[in-house]
């Protein structure tokens, strides 16, 4: 009488119910029967109760429908935060339905109340303004590279940026900062060596010719041992703007990141402008910030190669519901107590172990990522699973992409959000089958 596998509800009824019934109408009768009975064996063999058969079936059958999108969702388990090859920085909810809702007609460029043409974009820009108060003028592009562009365009074109040999930066996938700045037809004018440079070599370079003085931050590479750099409040004194990229993105210092440039101290100490990128350690959307003296930003956002690089209003409202909103994922993985994250670890892996799956809770090691504070070791913890499950969950939906470590897949639980944890035992249980 008490066996539950008697609750398991009937094929005819699972068939009737509203959402499988639609279901059945849009994708036929026969792939959702599939799922049901798929779904009723599960439940039979005690591996989820009856009450979830209605549930798991409808998932089954949703996650085979044609997606709008040939990019699939991923549950990113590397414990790299910032994971250019998966996107960079996750939305927040906020920043999901704010896109949600600029995705109709909107009004990005107009004025309800008086009925005629406004400024594009006025609340993401004063969301920035507010965020950044040391900053007179603030403007975004489509990402970082064309902020700097903007910059080399607007006060350098056929003149020289002054730059240190140490921050001739490569910043991935061949992008590199001293062939952008000559595209823009500005020329390079190196000062300094690969590890030395102080701002008598900068003062020395500066003339007539000089456009503007460039700090990069070296964002994915360290050099240590008998180095010198010039601060931003020595490069002030020389005259010529001084325009800082500090690339992550970081709008006030982080207590865990405390190499990490940011824009106000940047700003506080003279930079003339800021440069950085809004999917890094911001937690938004890809754009580019550009932040600085009025005047400035001013002559960048009225050059005529402005337009080109101008963001859309999805861009748009994501920047500003992540600056507004709550922490955004990237800021919450970065925050996450390593205790909690033991908890979760050693919680999943028990359930996985219930179900015969070689898993333990283990220590990890996360990084910050998208070419961003490499020496930083973010301490975490991971499940491991055994290295042939891998390729199946890389490949299964959603996908998870876990780390290979001598002989196991870890999932590194600081990327991945609690929510998901479920959703992480579902995607290991599919690979056993
Ligand atoms: C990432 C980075 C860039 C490029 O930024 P995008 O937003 O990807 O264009 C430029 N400079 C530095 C220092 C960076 O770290």
């Amino acid at each position: 009488m008490t066996d539950p596998r008697r609750r398991i509800p009937r094929t005819d009824a699972l068939l009737a119910e509203p959402r499988l019934a639609k279901a059945a109408d849009e994708l036929g009768r026969d792939r959702v029967k599939t799922a049901i009975v798929a779904a009723q064996d599960r439940a039979r063999a005690g591996e989820i109760v009856p009450d979830d058969v209605a549930e798991h079936a409808l998932a089954a059958v949703d996650s085979r429908r044609p997606h709008p999108t040939s990019l699939s969702p991923v549950v990113n388990a590397t414990g790299v935060v910032v994971h250019t090859n998966l996107g960079r920085a996750p939305l927040s909810e906020e920043a999901l339905d704010a896109v949600r809702t600029a995705g109709g007609y909107t009004d990005v460029e107009f004025d309800l109340a008086g009925g005629n043409r406004a400024r594009r974009g006025t609340g993401a820009l004063a969301a920035l303004a507010e965020a950044v108060p040391d900053a007179g003028g603030v403007h975004v592009v489509n990402n970082n590279a064309a902020a700097l562009l903007l910059c080399a365009l607007t006060l350098a074109p056929g003149k020289e940026v002054v730059v240190s040999r140490g921050e001739l930066v490569e910043i991935g996938d061949g992008f590199r900062i001293p062939d952008l700045l000559t595209s823009a037809g500005a020329r390079l004018r190196e000062v300094g060596t690969t590890n030395r440079t102080g701002v008598a070599d900068y003062a020395a370079a500066i003339g007539p010719d000089t456009g503007c003085v460039l700090k990069v931050h070296p964002s994915n590479f360290r050099v240590t041992g008998f180095t010198a750099e010039a601060s931003i409040a020595e490069l002030t004194g020389l005259g010529v703007p001084v325009v800082v990229d500090i690339g992550s993105g970081l709008l006030r210092p982080h207590a865990l990141l405390p190499e990490e440039p940011d824009a106000t101290t940047a700003l506080r100490a003279g930079a003339a402008l800021v440069t950085a990128s809004g999917d890094k350690l911001l937690g938004g959307p890809q754009a580019g910030l550009l932040l600085g003296e009025t005047g400035l930003v001013e002559r960048l956002r009225r050059h005529p190669a402005a337009r080109a690089l101008r963001v859309d209003k999805l861009t748009l409202a994501a920047l500003e519901a992540t600056l507004r909103g709550e922490k955004p994922p990237v800021a919450a993985a970065l925050d996450a107590d390593v205790g909690a994250l033991w908890a979760r670890a050693e919680r999943l892996a028990a359930q996985l172990t219930a179900y015969g799956v070689a898993a333990a809770a283990v220590d990890s090691v996360a990084a910050v990522g998208g070419g961003g504070a490499p020496g930083v070791e973010l301490p975490s913890a991971a499940v491991s699973v055994p290295e042939r499950y891998a390729e199946p969950l890389r490949t299964g939906s959603p996908a998870v992409v876990g780390r290979l470590d001598r002989g196991r897949c870890l999932l590194d639980l600081r990327t991945v959000p609690e929510e998901a944890d479920a959703e992480l035992v579902e995607a290991v249980l599919r690979c056993t089958s």
